[in-house]
C-alpha cells in the first residue's frame, strides 16, 4: 500500500510507468493501471504500444470501466434518465419552495447534479436525513431525492455512489495496482480502493495540493506509507503573450506552432491546454485550419451542436410549433450544404412575412424553387404527428424515421482529413440521436400512449446531455486538451491559453440547494462536499498541472479584450508563476496564405471588374463618399454588392432607418404644405406600420410618441427664419470639377434673392454631424449648389431633431444662423478628398480599414469583413485608429 506523492512534475507519473513496464515485461496480465479518463487511458496505451509493449487493453483502463465486472448487474442510472427522472419526480413531489422554478430545464439539471455530487460523496437521502442542515431549500431537496431513489430502485437502477458501495462488496483484485492522475477521491471510491489494496500490492500517486490533502488523510488513515518524490525537472523557457482577441491568441498560437514545425518538430510534440472548451473551440480549430495545422480536439461536443441531429431535433420542434415560422426558420438555417436551396434568400422572404405559421405560406414563398419545395416536402411528414397517441417505442421508431430527413452531402473528391471527421461526426450525430430516443422511451411505461409533445419533452431532455465524441486516430497532430486531460501528459512544447479571470480560473457559483454555509456542516459530519474556497483551489490545482505539462517550451497566453471589446481581467493564477517575458501576438499570416496580403481582401485588378467599377460609380453620393471614407470594405459591401443586412425581427422593425425617413418624410410634407402636425404625422406613421409590417406593442408605442413629441417641437421652432425661396427634397447631379459627379438629394435648399444657398440636412440622432472632420456632405452639397444649381455657398446646416431643435454647421456673414466659416480651403479640401476617393474606389480598393473603429460595432458587415485577423492592433481596447 503504497502512497506516492510530491509535486506536479516530480517523477509520480514516470515511476508508475516504469513499474507498470517492468511488470508487463514479466508479462504480468494480472497488472492494472488505473487512469481517470478515456483519453488518459488512450494515451498511456499508445505510449506503451509505441515502445514495443504488447497488451490486452483492459490492463490500462479507467476507474470505473475497471469495475464493471464485479457486479455486471448493478446498473447505474445514465445522466440523461437521471434528469427525467428528476424533472418527473420535482413536479410530481410540487415543493411550494419550487413552485416558481419547477419545469424550467436549468432547475432540474441543477437538482440532478446535486443529487449526483451526494451520491458520488457517498451520502443516501436516507444520510442526508440524518445530517440535514438549516438551510432553506433543504428539506425539499431531501423529498426529491428521496423519490429519485425510490423511483430508481423501482427500475432496477442505482447513483453512483451506490453502484460503487455495491461494487466493492463484490470486488476482486486481479493483481497488483497502480493508480496514477487522481487529484480527488471520493469517499465510496476510496472504500474500494483500501479493499484493493488489502487484497494486492497497491500504488496510488497524489499531487501535493491542497485540493488532494483529504485523499491524502484517508490514504494515510487507511495504511497506506507514502513516499515523497523530490524530482524537479528543468524549467522550460516560459513566455507570456498578450493578444488583442481571442482570434488573435489563437493565430499567434497557430503562428508558434508552424514555426516549431518548420524548423523540425514533430506536432505530437505539441500540445494546448484550454481551460474553457466551449470558448476556445470555435477560435483554436478556426486558426489552426487556416495555418494548416493538423489538430485533434479532445473534447466532447454536446450532441444538439453536431449539425446532423440539431437538424432533425429543429424540425421535430418546428413542426410541433405549428410550423411557427421563427421556428422553422431555425429548421431551415441548420439544413445541411448541399441541399441546393437558397438559403438566406428564403430566409430573408419568411423574416420580411414574420410572425407567421403553417407549412402553406413556407410553400408560397418557396414557389418556382425546386430545391426549397423538396426541403419543405421532407419536412410533411412529420405535419401528421402532432395529432395522435402512440406508445413511447413508436414514437423512437418514428423518430428513426424522422433521422433520415437529414440529407449529408456527398463527399467530395480530395477531402481533407477535417472534412471526413465532419462528415463522421455527423454519422456520429444520428446514432447519439436515435440513441436518446432510447433514453426518453425508458422514462414512459411501455404500454402507455402519449402525444409527441408529451414524448418529445423527455426526449429533448436526453438529446440535450448526450455528447458526441468523434475518434482520430492521426498520430502527428498537435494535441489541443482541456486542464482536466492534460495532467498525465508531458510534452516538449505547451501552450496554455485563455488565461483570464472567470475562464482560467473559472468563475465558482455557489450550489442553489445547498450553499457553502449549509456545506460546511456537512463535510464536519464527514461527507466531503466541495465549498467554492474547494473549486478555488482545484483551479489553482490545475493550473499548477497544466504549466508543469511542458518539458521544454511553455507558452501561456491570453486575450487583452472579449468579443465586446471589454478588457479582461489577466488571470490571477499566473502570479503563481515567476515574472515571465511578456510578448505581443504578432500579426500573422497563414501558411497556406503566404502572400502578403490575405486574397480575399485584395483589390480589385482585373481590368474588366475595374472598368465595371469605375462605370457603377461614375457618380458618386455624398453619404457614398462617407462610407468609403470610413472604410472601404464597408462601402464596397454596401454599395458595390449591395449586401442586404438580415430583415430586423417583428419588435425591432421600427428601426433607426425607419424612423430617420418617417421624420424625413414629415418635414418634408409639412415644409411644403403646412398640414397639422398630428394629423400628418398619424397617416405617414400607419403607412409605415403598413410597408414595414411594424407590430403594435410597448416599443412602438413609446417610438411613435417621441417621434411626434420631436416633430411638435420641431413645427413650433423658429430659429430658422422663413421667406427664402425653399425646395425640398431637391435632387441634384453636379460636375464638381471635370470628370467627377455627384449625385444625391438636399433635405433642403433655400435660395436668397442674391442667388446664395442656404442647405439644411435634417437627422434623426443625437450626434453632432458638423463635429465629425469624417462627414463630407457639408462641403459637398455646396459645391453641388454652386455647380447644378448656379448659387453661391451661403450656410450648410446639419439640424438635429431629436430630443431638441439643434442648428450646427457653417455660414457666410449674412446667414440667419452662426456657424463655422465657410472656407475656400475647406471647400477645396473637400474636393480633393472627393477626387482622391474616387481614384481609388474606381482603383478597385476594397479593404477593411475602419477610420473609427466604434463605427465596426454596428457594422453590418463585421462578419463578413475579417478585420480582427486583418488589423488586430485597429481593434484593440476598442480604441481609434
Ligand atoms: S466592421 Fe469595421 S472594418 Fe469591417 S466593414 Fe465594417 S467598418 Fe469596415
Amino acid at each position: 500500500m503504497r502512497l506516492l506523492t510530491g509535486p506536479a512534475g516530480s517523477g509520480k507519473t514516470y515511476t508508475v510507468l516504469q513499474e507498470f513496464r517492468q511488470a508487463l515485461r514479466q508479462s504480468n496480465r494480472d497488472a492494472r493501471l488505473l487512469v481517470p479518463t478515456t483519453t488518459m487511458a488512450r494515451f498511456v496505451r499508445n505510449l506503451l504500444a509505441r515502445e514495443g509493449f504488447v497488451f490486452p487493453a483492459e490492463q490500462v483502463s479507467t476507474f470505473s470501466r475497471f469495475l464493471e465486472p464485479f457486479a455486471p448487474d448493478v446498473r447505474a442510472v445514465s445522466e440523461p434518465l437521471l434528469y427525467l427522472i428528476v424533472e418527473q419526480a420535482a413536479a410530481e413531489i410540487a415543493r411550494p419552495e419550487f413552485a416558481r422554478v419547477a419545469g424550467m430545464a436549468g432547475f432540474s439539471a441543477a437538482l440532478a447534479r446535486t443529487i449526483n455530487e451526494f451520491s458520488s460523496a457517498g451520502c443516501s437521502a436516507e444520510r442526508l436525513e440524518r445530517h440535514l442542515p438549516d438551510t432553506p431549500l433543504g428539506e425539499a431537496f431531501l423529498a426529491v431525492y428521496r423519490a429519485v431513489e425510490r423511483e430508481l430502485a423501482a427500475r432496477g437502477l442505482c447513483l453512483r455512489g451506490e453502484r460503487l458501495e455495491r461494487v466493492g462488496a463484490a470486488i476482486k483484485s486481479p493483481g497488483a495496482i497502480w493508480m496514477d492522475g487522481f487529484y480527488s477521491i471520493t469517499d465510496p471510491e476510496l472504500a474500494i480502493v483500501t479493499e484493493l489494496a488489502r487484497k494486492a500490492p497497491m500504488t496510488v500517486t497524489l499531487a501535493t495540493a491542497g485540493v488532494t490533502q483529504p485523499a491524502r488523510e484517508r490514504l494515510l488513515r487507511a495504511g497506506f506509507r507514502e513516499e515523497r518524490l523530490a524530482y524537479a525537472c528543468p524549467p522550460p523557457s516560459a513566455t507570456l503573450v498578450e493578444a488583442a482577441s481571442i482570434e488573435r491568441e489563437c493565430d499567434e498560437i497557430a503562428r508558434r506552432i508552424v514555426e516549431h514545425a518548420t524548423a523540425g518538430r514533430d506536432f505530437r510534440d505539441m500540445g494546448i491546454i484550454v481551460r474553457a472548451p466551449e470558448v476556445y473551440e470555435g477560435p483554436l480549430r478556426a486558426a489552426l485550419e487556416r495555418f494548416g495545422v493538423p489538430a485533434r480536439f479532445y473534447f466532447e461536443r454536446p450532441l444538439l451542436e453536431v449539425a446532423s441531429a440539431a437538424y432533425v431535433a429543429a424540425a421535430v420542434e418546428a413542426a410541433l410549433s405549428g410550423w411557427d415560422h421563427e421556428r422553422s426558420l431555425v429548421w431551415l438555417r441548420t439544413a445541411p450544404n448541399g441541399t441546393g436551396a437558397p438559403l438566406d434568400w428564403f430566409d430573408f422572404e419568411i423574416r420580411r412575412n414574420l410572425p407567421g405559421r403553417g407549412l402553406d405560406p413556407l410553400f408560397t414563398y418557396a414557389a418556382g424553387n425546386p430545391n426549397l419545395l423538396w426541403l419543405l416536402d421532407s419536412a410533411k411528414t412529420l405535419d401528421g404527428w402532432r395529432e395522435g397517441l402512440a406508445t413511447a417505442a413508436e414514437w423512437a421508431e418514428r423518430m428513426d424515421g424522422a433521422a433520415g430527413l437529414y440529407y449529408a452531402p456527398r463527399p467530395r473528391e480530395g477531402a481533407t482529413h477535417e472534412e471526413a471527421l465532419a462528415w463522421r461526426e455527423q454519422a456520429k450525430g444520428l446514432a447519439a440521436f436515435r440513441a436518446a430516443m432510447g433514453e426518453a422511451v425508458a422514462c414512459f411505461l411501455p404500454a402507455a400512449r402519449i402525444g409527441l409533445a408529451e414524448f418529445w419533452r423527455a426526449a429533448s431532455a436526453a438529446l440535450r446531455l448526450s455528447v458526441v465524441r468523434v475518434d482520430d486516430l492521426r498520430r502527428n497532430v498537435v494535441n489541443v486538451l482541456t486542464a482536466y486531460e492534460a495532467r498525465q501528459w508531458r510534452l516538449p512544447v505547451v501552450f496554455v491559453c485563455g488565461l483570464v479571470e472567470k475562464q482560467f480560473p473559472g468563475y465558482q457559483t455557489q450550489n442553489p440547494f445547498f450553499p457553502d454555509a449549509a456545506r460546511r456542516p456537512l463535510q464536519q459530519a464527514g461527507i466531503r462536499l466541495r465549498t467554492t474556497a474547494d473549486m478555488d483551489e482545484e483551479e489553482a490545482f490545475l493550473f499548477d498541472s497544466a504549466v508543469s505539462r511542458a518539458a521544454e517550451s511553455l507558452v501561456l497566453s491570453y486575450p487583452k479584450a472579449d468579443s465586446r471589446g471589454e478588457q479582461n481581467l489577466r488571470s490571477l493564477l499566473l502570479d503563481r508563476l515567476a515574472p515571465l517575458a511578456v510578448e505581443c501576438a504578432r500579426t500573422a499570416i497563414p501558411r497556406r496564405a503566404p502572400a502578403a496580403a490575405p486574397r480575399r481582401n485584395s483589390p480589385v485588378s482585373s481590368p474588366s471588374m475595374l472598368e465595371r467599377l469605375a462605370g457603377k460609380h461614375a457618380k458618386l453620393k455624398p453619404s457614398a463618399l462617407e462610407f468609403f471614407v470610413q472604410c472601404p470594405f464597408r462601402f464596397f459591401a454596401s454599395y458595390t454588392l449591395r449586401l442586404k443586412p438580415v430583415p430586423p425581427r417583428p419588435g425591432e422593425r421600427l428601426d433607426f432607418a425607419v424612423k430617420g425617413t418617417l421624420m424625413h418624410q414629415a418635414v418634408a410634407e409639412w415644409s411644403q404644405s403646412r398640414e397639422d402636425i398630428d394629423a400628418l404625422f398619424a397617416r405617414l406613421f400607419e403607412e409605415a406600420v403598413r410597408t414595414h409590417r411594424i407590430v403594435p406593442g410597448h416599443r412602438t408605442e413609446s417610438a411613435r410618441r417621441a417621434m411626434l413629441r420631436d416633430l411638435r417641437r420641431f413645427t413650433a421652432d423658429t430659429q430658422w427664419p422663413g421667406g427664402f425661396d425653399s425646395s425640398v427634397e431637391l435632387d441634384f447631379e453636379a460636375e464638381i470639377e471635370p470628370g467627377l459627379f455627384l449625385r444625391g438629394r438636399i433635405d433642403r435648399l433655400d435660395r436668397t434673392p442674391d442667388g446664395r444657398a442656404y442647405i439644411i440636412d435634417y437627422k434623426y440622432s443625437r450626434k453632432d454631424y458638423s463635429r465629425n472632420e469624417l462627414h463630407l456632405q457639408g462641403p459637398l452639397y455646396l459645391l453641388a449648389a454652386k455647380h447644378a444649381f448656379g448659387l453661391e455657398p451661403g450656410g450648410m446646416f446639419y439640424c438635429k431633431l431629436r430630443d431638441e431643435v439643434r442648428y450646427s454647421g457653417w455660414s457666410d456673414d449674412q446667414a440667419p444662423l452662426a456657424g463655422r466659416p465657410i472656407t475656400a480651403e475647406w471647400l477645396e479640401n473637400a474636393a480633393a478628398v472627393t477626387r482622391e476617393t474616387a481614384a481609388s474606389i474606381r482603383a478597385g480598393r476594397v479593404e477593411p480599414a475602419p477610420a473609427d473603429t466604434d463605427v465596426c460595432r454596428y457594422c453590418d458587415y463585421r462578419d463578413v469583413c475579417r478585420i480582427e485577423s486583418i488589423q488586430p492592433a485597429a481593434l484593440s481596447e476598442g480604441g481609434r485608429s
